[in-house]
């Protein structure tokens, strides 16, 4: 009896999961089963109501240039991690992303950087945190991983590691973008507003009118049948005191493990720690068998459930591809093995 009850559990919970998980049509791709590099530019509030044809047409164009310095590397041989840096690599250098040039702002008025990468292969893993002057902070966060005995480094002591490591180090007003320092005004009055209605604390990243997040991420497999994953982020706007969020923690935003999936997310990095996103999806493909769509959906409606706006990206060993989100829109991409490219924006 005990058994049938079991057996019935388990089946019933499978197909729970399964369908749950399923709702979240907006993780649809064309080809699953092919792809070789995913990205993401970032989860929100993006409408396109709120949008230009102009501002769509930029931004589908970084998304397709990261794709494409990605699947070169993909094509050429070379590792997925050399394809996750070489994507995350031009959106950091695209001032629309929230990473890199275009880093939304502190509190005080500062860009402080956060980036990790991980390779499902060996589970080596790097990461930088608030860091000020890094041009590339995924460059970072790959020489942490390669080339010291550690698996995080923050503040002044990761700079001085990337500048001894050759790096580009850069002034930190190299990161000023004019719509980031907009927001960081916006978000401040607010902020003000909303603790005179005796509101409270309200943490970054809600109600402000045009609020996006826009971390970048990649995964990518390569032609050895190796997973890679990395992220990289400005954090919130208006983020106080030193606050690091999920991108750089591996685990909560980042993950790659060649047994399950390789993971990068975005959204309220809070409650992506709490939950440990990355990893809980890994996980339930390793001990209970869901498939990579399955866990992800399961997983960003987990965090949603408890408040956490976002989303992800993953990628199995297969070359299954999931891309759920619990906001309006998240800028997303992917590649298949072809060459063939698919970008999206909003909810379909
Ligand atoms: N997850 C990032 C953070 O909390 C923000 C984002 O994804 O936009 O720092």
């Amino acid at each position: 009896m005990r058994q049938i009850c079991l057996l019935f559990f388990i089946v019933f919970n499978g197909l729970f999961v399964s369908s749950s998980a399923q709702q979240l049509t907006n993780q649809q791709l064309a080809h699953q089963g092919q792809y070789v590099l995913v990205i993401h530019g970032g989860a929100g509030t993006i409408l396109k109501a709120g949008m230009t044809p102009e501002k769509e047409k930029a931004y589908r164009a970084g998304l397709e240039a990261a794709l494409q310095a990605g699947y070169k590397k993909i094509k050429e041989g070379a590792s997925s991690l050399d394809a996750v840096q070489a994507a995350i690599t031009v959106m950091e250098d695209n001032p629309l992303f929230n990473a890199g040039k275009g880093a939304v702002f502190t509190h005080e008025g500062k860009n402080e950087l956060d980036a990790a990468i991980m390779d499902g292969k060996t589970l080596k893993a790097g990461a930088v945190a608030g860091v000020t002057s890094i041009k590339n902070p995924i460059l970072a966060a790959r020489a942490v991983m390669e080339r010291s005995e550690h698996v995080m480094l923050i503040g002044k002591g990761a700079e001085q590691f990337a500048k001894e490591c050759g790096l580009t180090i850069v002034a930190p007003n190299y990161f000023y973008t004019e719509d980031r320092w907009k927001g960081l005004q916006k978000a401040i009055e607010e902020e003000a507003r909303k603790k005179q209605q005796g509101n409270g604390y309200n943490p970054p990243g809600t109600g402000y009118p045009d609020y996006k997040f826009g971390t970048v991420g990649a995964v990518a497999l390569d032609k050895e049948g190796n997973l890679a994953a990395g992220t990289s982020t400005g954090g919130m706007t208006n983020k106080k005191f030193g606050r690091v969020g999920d991108s750089p923690i591996i685990g909560a935003g980042t993950y790659a493990n060649n047994k399950t999936a390789a993971v990068s997310c975005t959204g309220w990095g809070e409650f992506f720690i709490r939950n440990v996103v990355a990893y809980d999806l890994s996980a339930l493909m390793e001990y209970k068998g869901l498939s990579v769509r399955e866990a992800g959906g399961t997983v960003i409606k987990k965090t949603g459930a408890m408040g956490g706006d976002g989303g992800l990206i993953a990628l199995d060993q297969k070359g299954n591809a999931a891309m759920p989100f619990n906001t309006a829109g998240m800028y997303r991409g992917a590649i298949t093995q072809d060459g063939v490219i698919e970008i999206y924006i909003y909810n379909q």
